[in-house]
């Protein structure tokens, strides 16, 4: 499937199919994340998470509704083809804050998961940084996507139009700070207007 965001060679990976959710801060990625998972536990049926180690080592991921799972984390090549490695009979796996990894990261998800009969590998990630840059490896999973999801949230300031900026209001100059509380979603319209 082409899109308009595509300026990068796409890869085609047979027999795994990757899919991209993206959606700005807030807009449930996580809770879509474990609405998946749910389905796939109601079928007994295996699978992964894992997110890319930031600021602690904390090994689940929270939804804002309260529902958590458990998850691996990775903080360099070596963890994460060790855990690959160790889940080989599993057939989906679920990256949460995808966006924090290194494009490499995202190579060796794909690569190496296809390698070991990986059948889906879902990504959740923002797009936009807070000075609207693209995460790379936003980037990089958009040139393996077989199929995009979009959530949507409203403006946090007007509440009238969809958000599609992170702005930052307080915190560091950190592209990547964790965390919600920094940053409101926005419109364009809204963007603007703070400009
Ligand atoms: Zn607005």
């Amino acid at each position: 499937m082409g899109s308009p965001y595509k300026m990068e060679q796409e890869i085609k990976l047979h027999g795994t199919e990757v899919i991209l959710t993206s959606g700005v801060m807030g807009s449930g990625k996580t809770a879509a994340l474990i609405n998946a998972v749910e389905q796939l536990e109601s079928r007994d049926i295996p699978y992964l998470i894992i997110k890319p180690e930031i600021d602690t080592r904390t090994t689940a991921i929270w939804s804002r509704d309260g529902r958590e799972r458990p998850c691996e984390v990775v903080g360099t090549q070596h963890e994460l083809l060790r855990i690959l490695d160790q889940h080989k009979d599993v057939k989906w796996v679920f990256v949460d804050e995808a966006q924090f990894f290194n494009p490499e990261f995202i190579q060796t998800i794909c690569q190496t998961g296809n390698y070991h009969g990986i059948e889906h590998i879902h990504f959740y990630s923002l797009q936009l940084d807070y000075l609207d840059n693209v995460f790379p490896a936003w980037k990089e999973v958009a040139r393996y996507a077989d199929r995009w999801y979009g959530l949507q949230r409203m403006c946090e300031m007007c509440g009238s139009s969809y958000a599609s900026h992170n702005h930052r209001v307080s915190g560091g100059d950190s592209l990547f700070e964790v965390g919600t509380d920094n940053y409101k979603a926005i419109c364009s319209k809204c963007k603007k207007e703070l400009e």
